[in-house]
C-alpha cells in the first residue's frame, strides 16, 4: 500500500514485450540502457526485468549509477557510458564494472595508475562530438597503452538517428567501421545503435545495440512498441464555486460561472510541469482542464459536474498520450519521464496484477 494517491504505473509486460520485439527485430545482443534511474522506472527494476526478458547486459550514464545498481544486488554486467574519473578505476575493478574509454589521455592516466585487467569498451568519436577516440591512429595507440587491460568492446553513438533518412548516420557508421577494421583486436561487443537506429538502421558489422527509450515504447517514430508508463493521481478535494472566484497562485484563472473545481495531490515537484496549466487530464471517459497555476504539490481541475472523492485522474497514459504532453511542453517524452521525481510511488504491474510497489524515498518496507 502507499499513502499518497499519486503514482507512476509501470506495465512490466509491455516492457518485456518491447525488449523481445527489439531482440527479434535486430537479431543482435541487447545492452539495455537503464541510466537516469531506469528512465524513471527505478534502475534496479529496469535492469532486472531487462535481463529477464533477454538483454545481455545493462548500461548506465555514470559510475555512481553503476555502483548504486551493484549495491542493490544487481550481479550482471554493467557498462558505464560516460566518463569515469581515472582515480575511480580501482573501485570499478573491485565492483566488476565495465568502463568506457573516452580518450587517449584517459587511457594514459589509467595505464599510469598501475591497474590491470580493467574491463573496457573503446568509444569512437564519429560525429556526435561528445566523447571518443578521434581516428584509427588514436584507437591503435589506445590499444597499445591499454595492453594490460581487458578491452572487450568498441562503440560509437549516433547524433541524428531519430531522422530515419539521413546521410549523417551513414557517415558516422562508415567512420566507425573504418576504425574497427584498422584494429586487430577480438572485440566481443561491437555496438552503435540507440533505439531509433535499432528500429530503422541496418548495420552489418555490429553484434549488439543500446536501446533506452524504445524499451518504454517511445522511439521517435510511431512503432509497434507498447507504452509502459501511466501517471495517475486521485481527486482528494472538491467544491462548487460561484462565478468570479480566483483559482491558485497569481489568480490567473477566475470561474466563469458556477463551477466544480477538484484538487489533486500532484505538482511540479513530482514532475508535473508548471507549463501544463490550462491543458487537459483524463477522468472517467472525458477530458478536463487544469485551471490556475500548477503548484509545487497540488493542482486544480475544472469538472463539468460532481465526481466522488477518490476518482482516478490520468495525467498521461493510455488516454493522454505522452507524445501529446511532450509536444505541448515543446520537449520529448524522455524529458518528462526522467523528471518524474522520487516522491512519486512506482506501482509495477505484471500479468494484469500489481507485482510490486516502490516508494523510492522509503528505505523501509511499506
Ligand atoms: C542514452 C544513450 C543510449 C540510449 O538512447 P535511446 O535514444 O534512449 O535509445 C544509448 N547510447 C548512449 C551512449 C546513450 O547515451
Amino acid at each position: 500500500m502507499f499513502y499518497r494517491d499519486t503514482w507512476l504505473e509501470v506495465d512490466l509486460d509491455a516492457y518485456a514485450y518491447n525488449i523481445r520485439y527489439l531482440l527479434k527485430h535486430t537479431q543482435k545482443q541487447m545492452i539495455a540502457v537503464v541510466k537516469a534511474n531506469g528512465y524513471g522506472m527505478t534502475a534496479l527494476v529496469a535492469a532486472k526485468e531487462a535481463m529477464a526478458a533477454g538483454a545481455s547486459m545493462v548500461a548506465v550514464a555514470n559510475f555512481d549509477e553503476a555502483l548504486d545498481l551493484r549495491n542493490r544486488g544487481f550481479c550482471d554486467d554493467i557498462l558505464v557510458l560516460g566518463v569515469t574519473r581515472p582515480d575511480s578505476v580501482l573501485a570499478a575493478k573491485k565492483n566488476n564494472i565495465i568502463l568506457t574509454m573516452p580518450s587517449l589521455t584517459w587511457a594514459k592516466s589509467v595505464a599510469q595508475s598501475g591497474i590491470s585487467g580493467l574491463r573496457l569498451h573503446l568509444k569512437i568519436e564519429t560525429g556526435m562530438n561528445r566523447l571518443g577516440l578521434e581516428s584509427p591512429k588514436e584507437a591503435q595507440a589506445a590499444l597499445v597503452v591499454l595492453k594490460d587491460q581487458s578491452v572487450e568492446g568498441i562503440f560509437t553513438h549516433y547524433s541524428s538517428s531519430d531522422d530515419a533518412n539521413n546521410d549523417y548516420n551513414d557517415l558516422q557508421y562508415n567512420r566507425f567501421v573504418k576504425v574497427l577494421k584498422s584494429l586487430d583486436h577480438p572485440f566481443q561487443w561491437i555496438h552503435c545503435s540507440n533505439s531509433d537506429a535499432a528500429l530503422h538502421y541496418k548495420e552489418e558489422h555490429t553484434n549488439a545495440f543500446r536501446p533506452g527509450c524504445a524499451l518504454l515504447g517511445v522511439p521517435a517514430a510511431p512503432s509497434e512498441l507498447k507504452l509502459v508508463y501511466g501517471f495517475y493521481t486521485k481527486i482528494n478535494h472538491l467544491k462548487q464555486l460561484e462565478a468570479g472566484q480566483a483559482i491558485s497562485y497569481g489568480r490567473e484563472y477566475t470561474t466563469q460561472a458556477k463551477e466544480w473545481i477538484a484538487t489533486v495531490p500532484v505538482g511540479y515537484a513530482d514532475g508535473l510541469r508548471r507549463a501544463n496549466s490550462g491543458y487537459e487530464v483524463y477522468i472517467s471517459g472525458q477530458r478536463y482542464p487544469f485551471v490556475g497555476r500548477i503548484c509545487m504539490d497540488q493542482a486544480m481541475i475544472r469538472l463539468d459536474s460532481f465526481l466522488p472523492l477518490g476518482t482516478t485522474v490520468e495525467l498521461f497514459g493510455p488516454h493522454i498520450p505522452i507524445q501529446e504532453m511532450a509536444e505541448r511542453l515543446k520537449t520529448i517524452p524522455l524529458d518528462i519521464y526522467t523528471s518524474i521525481s522520487d516522491r512519486v510511488t512506482r506501482v509495477y504491474r505484471k500479468h494484469g496484477e500489481v507485482d510490486q510497489i516502490i516508494n523510492p524515498r522509503f528505505d523501509f518496507p511499506i
